[in-house]
Formats: structure tokens, C-alpha cells, sequence
């Protein structure tokens, strides 16, 4: 099955609110059409209202980082899933590793997340992946089917075709180190055989699944061009408006479209 592909940029804690009108401004006047692949930009909570404004008129897709699970309440410094609605965002991200290994999000904490985004007609991305020494102790499958089980809680079929999963290798994240096509398309192939085991096998088939962890222009083409790698999250790269388009272009090139977006 042919699926488009995604190519989210999550900037972490980068950029103020003005920083990312001048970088939306300078990407819009040189990217102009996406016919073959979505583009998603996930600034911080303090630009998302402005960018949602700036990016009403385009293609490019808007999503926040993180979310609480609840409408409202007395959760200080947090934000909600309608809060983010307003805003104009179509995504968020669910489980991160770094809001699991730095903020303590569990399984159960981004399962509720995950939840209540569908619940807002937010698009989760539900990020999985395995630490250095889970990976050389010959745990990833173990971790895999955890963090999958764990987030994918109570989701029916009809609700798995509003999420995309994001296969993140802990140890490739701003690291640099980025895992090689294959080993980032053994990781996806065995999460979809998950899917289609707990599922069914349309729906797997149907499912996108990104892979993240120092993506960059050098290396977008040979991970995209993995048979079920269906786009990319990319931390460092998505900084800058160029690295950024030239991603983009290396999955319109595999889509077969030339011109650079
Ligand atoms: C990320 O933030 O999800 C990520 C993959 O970061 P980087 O591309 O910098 O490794």
C-alpha cells in the first residue's frame, strides 16, 4: 500500500515566538506545494497560536509537543487539548522519549494523552522506541511491544487511522548518531506486524510509521527510501528553513515528484 508520507519538524525548546514567524515566513516563499507528502512544524505552546495564524492560508500542517490529558483544571503550567485546538494544531506528540525519560511521562500517562487528543479531533503521533542499553542488551522488541501496548490502550481499529507512530531510537536522538535504513526498517517492519497482529492487517498497512533520531539532508533519502518508513520526525535538522525543505524534497523525489517542493 502506498502511503503518504509525513515530515514533522519539533523544535523543542527552540525558538521564540518571533524567531518562528521569520523562519514560517522564509520557509512559505521558498516551499510552495507539497503534492506528494505532509508537512507538520511543532514549534513551542508560546508560538503555536502565532504560527497557526501564519500557516492558516498553507499546506503545512501545525502540532504541539505535549499536552495534559484533561479539558481544564488545576494543573499549573500545563495546557489542554482544546487549548491547543484553538490554536489552529491538527497533531501532537504523545510520549516523546524525552517527556518519558525527562518528565516521567509513563505508559499509562500518554495512553490518557493519546486519548483525549482523539477525543479534540487532534492527530497524536505516539512516539516508541528503545534506549543504547535496552537496544544492546537485545531488548528493543521487548520495549516495542510495551510502549505499543501501554499507548495503544483501548484503541479500536476505526481510532488507529487518526494516529501515526513515530519509531525514535533513544540513542539516535540529537546525538548525531542516526540508525542505519536498516535497522530503522526492521524496527518499523516488526511495529507494524504488532499492528497487524493486534489489529488487523488493512489497518496496519494503512498505518504511517516515521522514523526519528538525527535526521538530516544526507541521510533523509536512504532511510526514506525503506519500504515502511512512511516520513520523518526530525529534532535538529527541522531548525533551519533550508535542512528543512531539503528533507521535504527527498521524500517528494521518492514520491516522484523532482522539483524541490
Ligand atoms: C526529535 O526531536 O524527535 C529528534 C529526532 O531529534 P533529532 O532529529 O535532533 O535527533
Amino acid at each position: 500500500m502506498k502511503r503518504r508520507p509525513l515530515i514533522a519538524g519539533n523544535w523543542k525548546m527552540h525558538k521564540t515566538s518571533q524567531e518562528t514567524q521569520e523562519f514560517i515566513e522564509s520557509f512559505l516563499s521558498d516551499v510552495t506545494k507539497f503534492s506528494n507528502c505532509d508537512v507538520l512544524l511543532i514549534p513551542p505552546f508560546t508560538s503555536l497560536d502565532r504560527a497557526g495564524r501564519l500557516l492558516s492560508e498553507s499546506h503545512v500542517f501545525l502540532g504541539a509537543q505535549d499536552m495534559h490529558s484533561e479539558a481544564s483544571g488545576a494543573y499549573t503550567g500545563a495546557i489542554s487539548p482544546g487549548m491547543l485546538v484553538a490554536c489552529g494544531c491538527d497533531f501532537v506528540l504523545a510520549g516523546h522519549s524525552e517527556r518519558r525519560y525527562v518528565f516521567g511521562d509513563s505508559d499509562d500517562v500518554v495512553n490518557r494523552k493519546l486519548h483525549a487528543a482523539l477525543e479534540n479531533e487532534l492527530r497524536p503521533i505516539l512516539c516508541v522506541g528503545e534506549t543504547l542499553d535496552q537496544r544492546q542488551a537485545d531488548q528493543t522488541e521487548v520495549v516495542l511491544e510495551d510502549q505499543l501496548d501501554g499507548g495503544l490502550k483501548g484503541i479500536d481499529e476505526r481510532m488507529l487511522a487518526d494516529i501515526v507512530i513515530a519509531y525514535e531510537p533513544v540513542w539516535a536522538i540529537g546525538t548525531g548518531e542516526t540508525a542505519t535504513p536498516e535497522q530503522a526498517q526492521a524496527a518499523i517492519a516488526f511495529i507494524r506486524d504488532w499492528l497487524e497482529m493486534h489489529f488487523n492487517k488493512p489497518a496496519a498497512a494503512a498505518m504511517r510509521i516515521l522514523y526519528g533520531g538525527s535526521v538530516k539532508p544526507a541521510n533523509a533519502r536512504s532511510l526514506q527510501s525503506q519500504p515502511d518508513i512512511d516520513g520523518a520526525l526530525i529534532g535538529g535538522a527541522s531548525l533551519d528553513p533550508d535542512s528543512f525543505a531539503q528533507i521535504i524534497a527527498a521524500a517528494q523525489s521518492l514520491q516522484g515528484v523532482d522539483d524541490p517542493c
